[in-house]
């Protein structure tokens, strides 16, 4: 079964009494396991896209189904209960809590899932050390690198062991090394442990690396194409 399938999805905005169609009708699967990159020009609908693929936001029309379900038919708690346990989301700017420490950021989801303060701890060291950062756990936010954020954001978007992580922009606020090593854990996490990455890029090279293509054009998808991969 797909993780996520959107049937004609479309998105309205009302904006000072202008209707703005973010999105005009979008279909699309999205499998476990999957490797996609979402282009496109600025201003085309992927953020609006990601954020009714992670149930940030539902759809104005059209079927959306997260993990088998039709996020239209599940009151907020039930989208909120979905969303945890099927998703896993990255921002281009963190979104971290800046005055808790890595491993409590990271632990942060497992709170929602009812989980004993020890047990959370356990599984948000095993994420921290999944990207690289076993060594950082009682850091601040402020005392890391912009990468280093990241990947604790990263962190914090697996440790529920979501269905598929969905990244939008995750290099754009890094340097190029620093994007870089981002996005090797990326594909990391995709080819070793199977973790179905959706991400957002403006690198042409970042774009070439996934194993589909979807570009997004004035609230439609303009095409979507296999790629052999990095
Ligand atoms: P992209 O991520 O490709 O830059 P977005 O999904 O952010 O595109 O935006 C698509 C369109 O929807 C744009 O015209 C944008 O101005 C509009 N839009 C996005 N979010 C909102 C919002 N919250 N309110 C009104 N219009 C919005
Ligand atoms: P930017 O592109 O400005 O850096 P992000 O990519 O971080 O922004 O976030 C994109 C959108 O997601 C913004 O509209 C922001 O309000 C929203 N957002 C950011 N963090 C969260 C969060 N933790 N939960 C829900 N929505 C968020």
């Amino acid at each position: 079964t797909p993780a996520i399938e959107a049937l004609d999805v479309t998105r309205t905005y009302a904006l000072d009494g202008v209707t703005v169609e973010a999105l005009k009708g979008v279909s699309l699967r999205i499998d476990p396991g999957e490797y996609a990159a979402v282009v496109g020009p600025s201003g085309s609908g992927k953020s609006t896209l990601m954020h009714l693929l992670g149930c940030l936001d539902r759809p104005s029309g059209g079927v959306l189904r997260v993990g088998g379900e039709d996020v239209a038919t599940l009151a907020e708690p039930e989208l909120a209960a979905l969303r945890n346990r099927t998703i896993g989301f990255v921002f281009q700017s963190f979104a971290l809590l800046p005055r808790v420490t890595a491993l409590d950021n990271v632990g942060l989801p497992l709170v929602y899932r009812g989980l004993r303060r020890a047990e959370r701890r356990e599984l948000a060291a095993s994420a921290l050390e999944r990207v690289g950062l076993g060594a950082r756990t009682g850091h601040r936010p402020t005392q890391l690198s912009g990468g280093e954020q990241q990947r604790v954001a990263i962190a914090r978007a697996l440790v529920a062991q979501p269905q598929v992580l969905l990244a939008d922009e995750p290099t754009g606020n890094l340097d190029t090394r620093t994007g870089a090593e981002v996005m090797a854990i990326l594909e990391r996490l995709n080819a070793e442990e199977g973790v179905g990455i959706v991400l957002v890029t403006h690198d042409v090279e970042v774009a070439a690396r996934a194993r589909r293509q979807i570009a997004v054009r004035d609230g439609r998808i303009e095409r979507d194409t296999a790629l052999a991969g990095a």
